[in-house]
């Protein structure tokens, strides 16, 4: 989508972007284009695509959350910064923590965090199952897209998220069942919600989960246990 159709949607998710956030996302993606020439950070490299499938679809998750209202953020298996470092831009009143498995991708994160002046934004190497063991009970949000399916999924958010607070995904469509890690793991949906994205009309879904209770020492497993006895 081109840059007034950017804005025109993005308003109509209530956001209104300044002049000082346009340029930002323009500077990360000028930022992303370079760099992806050097490491894979996207296959999506097209301006209008980008802002289409990368941007806007990051902001969409004001659709079931006033970010306004929320302190602390995480983003797990963050990659480029989707939807972490879009949200961070939008909503720079938000502490951010960015996670990715992928060391070269959290450099790059750094760096745009630098040159855009970004600050409270944290970048972690780690595999978000071990962050999560010394960090329970600590963000208001925790995000995650395209990461894993959401039985696999939960169990690496949920130990981060504080009590009566959120875990959302970015999915387009979910399909393994995870009701069993949901009982586990002490937390319960509070909404799913399925739209279209503008302009190319594919399928998208946000699904909404809160923390009931505290989640049990055992949680998160080690990444072996997860992949072979999935939740
Ligand atoms: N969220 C980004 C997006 O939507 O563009 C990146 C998606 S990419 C398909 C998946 C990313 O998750 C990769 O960067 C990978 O390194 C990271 N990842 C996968 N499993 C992870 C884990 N357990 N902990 C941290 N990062 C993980």
């Amino acid at each position: 989508m081109d840059k007034d159709r950017f804005i025109l949607e993005v308003s109509k998710l209530g956001i209104d972007l300044t002049d000082e956030m346009l340029m930002k996302l323009d500077a990360y993606y000028k930022l992303l284009i370079e760099w992806n020439q050097k490491i894979n950070l996207t296959a999506i490299t097209d301006k209008k695509e980008v802002y289409l499938k990368h941007f806007y679809d990051s902001l969409t998750l004001v659709r079931v959350i006033d970010l306004n209202k929320e302190e602390t953020l995480c983003d797990i298996g963050t990659g480029a910064g989707f939807p972490g470092l879009v949200l961070k831009i939008v909503f720079p009143h938000l502490e951010v923590t960015l996670v990715d498995a992928l060391n070269k991708r959290v450099n790059f994160l750094q760096l745009v965090c630098d040159k855009l002046g970004l600050d409270n934004v944290e970048c972690i190497h780690a595999r978000a199952e071990e962050y999560a063991l010394k960090n329970r009970d600590k963000f208001d949000v925790v995000t995650a897209r395209a990461v894993a399916s959401l039985n696999i999924l939960l169990e690496y958010s949920i130990p981060l998220v504080k009590v009566s607070k959120y875990f959302i995904a970015l999915k387009g469509n979910e399909k393994k069942n995870y009701s069993k890690a949901l009982e586990v793991l002490n937390s319960k949906i509070i909404q799913i919600d399925k739209f279209l994205l503008p302009v190319e009309s594919s399928q998208r879904t946000l699904i909404k989960i809160e923390k009931t209770g505290k989640t049990l020492d055992k949680y998160p497993r080690r990444y072996a246990e997860i992949k072979k006895r999935p939740l």
